[in-house]
């Protein structure tokens, strides 16, 4: 497959300049992986190569979880290049995640959870522990991009990464660009989109 940067920065899923992150950090690059997967074909192209990761590892799951979300497609698209099932998780009125709609995990069954990005993997963390106290074995935890330091320090199970960023950020007062004049733009005030480029 093509480099995975190349796909982001072609449909608007790895913005470069100067950005005010919901950290409060500044930083020089963000991904937003929703835009590639606005696009059927390019969401199959990533897709497979996530699940090439997996099948790699030697990890059979029987069932996909991805937080809702931002995980419903990144999700479905892994569990449809694996030829396996998919649920998704979505926050209750206790803003805790839950099951729901009906879905359920047989007893010891199979899972691996998957995130379109993890920047600190909290969210992944919670749908983990969510398909551990609904019966599942967690076998992976399956993602298309991080900015994580060091994953082996976050996660109990196989991690896998389709690609991982070493994406600079710093404190708003340490900020090389503010020091250089430029003023940081949230990301998403900017629209993102449209045709590939191919
Ligand atoms: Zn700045």
């Amino acid at each position: 497959m093509r480099p995975v940067a190349e796909i982001l920065r072609e449909t608007g899923g790895l913005l470069e300049g100067h950005f005010l992150l919901s950290s409060g950090r500044h930083s020089d690059s963000y991904l937003q992986l929703a835009a590639p997967f606005q696009h059927p074909d390019t969401a199959a192209e990533l897709a497979t190569g996530l699940a090439a990761r997996v099948r790699a590892r030697g990890i059979r799951p029987a069932t996909i979880l991805g937080p809702a979300l931002g995980a419903i497609l990144p999700g479905y698209e892994l569990a449809r290049a694996l030829g396996v099932r998919f649920v998704f998780c979505e926050r209750a009125e206790d803003r805790r995640f839950a099951l729901r709609r009906g879905f359920t995990f047989a007893a010891d069954e199979p899972v691996i959870i998957c995130e379109n990005t993890l920047t600190t993997g909290g969210s992944a963390l919670e749908a983990l522990a969510l398909a551990r106290a609904e019966g599942a074995r967690v076998v992976g935890v399956a993602v298309y991009c991080d900015r994580l330091e060091d994953p082996s320090t976050v996660f109990d199970v196989p991690y896998m990464a389709l690609e991982r960023f070493a994406l600079r950020s710093w404190a708003a007062k340490d900020c090389l660009l503010c020091r250089a004049g430029s003023v940081p733009v949230k990301p998403g005030s900017r629209p993102v989109g449209g045709l590939p480029n191919r």
